[in-house]
């Protein structure tokens, strides 16, 4: 007997009503649309296929109710089913670093818009890369450029590395475990260095959806009392990480774009361009040194 036959089946429309239900009682936004995007992820169905499907149809229950249950309680959706869409890229994910956010894109969108050649061989620095999202899209765009990605956790530049391995680029990254800076030893310089840092402040952590309270990794999220530790230490050290006419692309949070202005011009450093997000919340930082 294999183990399907052993399983619970049940109907897509049971399951459907059942788990919009659970979703609902536990306060998860849009409970029907997430209810059938998890089945259709526990049945290994593409949106094409599970439209397809009669609503009568029985199918196997056991895997869609167990990440049911997880769902309600508020487990990030591409934690459960493992794998997440960034840029053009399908990425693992796991507890180790935060769930790439489409909002990280405008940091791309940058990098494309002040590197306009893209034959060109850049060499990109990610600084606290997490699941490598940020390095691996880059350099999907520009097939000639190469990449070190760094993370203060190993389990998170292990993530990075196999999600290079997984979107064919391993052999242009490498990924990193260690302290920003130390790990490079001081000595390279990067045409593009980019960072989305932890960048909430300490006491707003409470605030934040149970999604990403209670599942996300908190040194991927906490940037200190007022949220800009990380941007002192990389305002600090990107001009001596700069290739001549190379840019920083940083990733901000809501309101945060005046204090960047400020450590950045006291780094000697220039900011060219700042890029707001899809909900027009300034996202992007693009700066130069400011005798390049
Ligand atoms: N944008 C993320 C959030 O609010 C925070 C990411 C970060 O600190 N880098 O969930």
């Amino acid at each position: 007997m294999t183990a399907d036959n052993t399983q619970n089946h049940q109907s897509i429309e049971r399951l459907l009503q059942a788990g919009t239900r659970r979703l609902e009682e536990a306060g998860v936004e849009s409970p029907r649309r997430e209810a059938r995007l998890l089945l259709q992820h526990a049945l290994g169905l593409s949106a094409e296929q599970m439209l397809a499907r009669s609503a009568r149809e029985s199918v196997p229950a056991s895997l869609f109710l167990s990440w049911l249950e997880r769902r309600a309680r508020h487990e990030p959706f591409a934690y459960i089913t493992g794998s997440k869409g960034f840029w053009s890229l399908d990425l693992a994910v796991s507890g180790a670093s935060l769930v790439p956010r489409a909002d990280t894109e405008t940091l791309v969108e940058c990098v494309l818009e002040h590197c306009p050649d893209q034959t060109r061989a850049l060499s990109v620095l990610d600084l606290g890369t997490g699941s490598g999202c940020l390095l691996l899209a880059v350099l999907a765009e520009y097939p000639a450029a190469w990449g070190i990605g760094i993370d203060i956790n190993p389990k998170a530049a292990a993530l990075a590395r196999s999600n290079a391995e997984r979107s064919g680029l391993a052999g242009r990254a490498a990924m990193l475990a260690g302290e920003w800076t130390q790990a490079l030893a001081g000595h390279a310089r990067f045409d593009v260095v980019v960072s989305n840092p932890p960048y909430i402040p300490t006491q707003d952590l409470d605030t934040l959806m149970p999604e990403v309270r209670e599942h996300e990794p908190v040194a991927a999220l906490d940037g200190g009392a007022d949220g800009l530790d990380a941007y002192r230490v990389l305002c600090q050290c990107l001009p001596s990480l700069l290739a001549p006419g190379g840019i920083g692309v940083f990733e901000i949070g809501i309101g945060q774009e005046t204090a960047l202005r400020d450590l950045a011009r006291q780094a000697g450093l220039n900011v060219v361009a700042v890029q707001p997000d899809l909900g027009g919340i300034p996202r992007a930082v693009v700066l130069r040194a400011a005798d390049a």
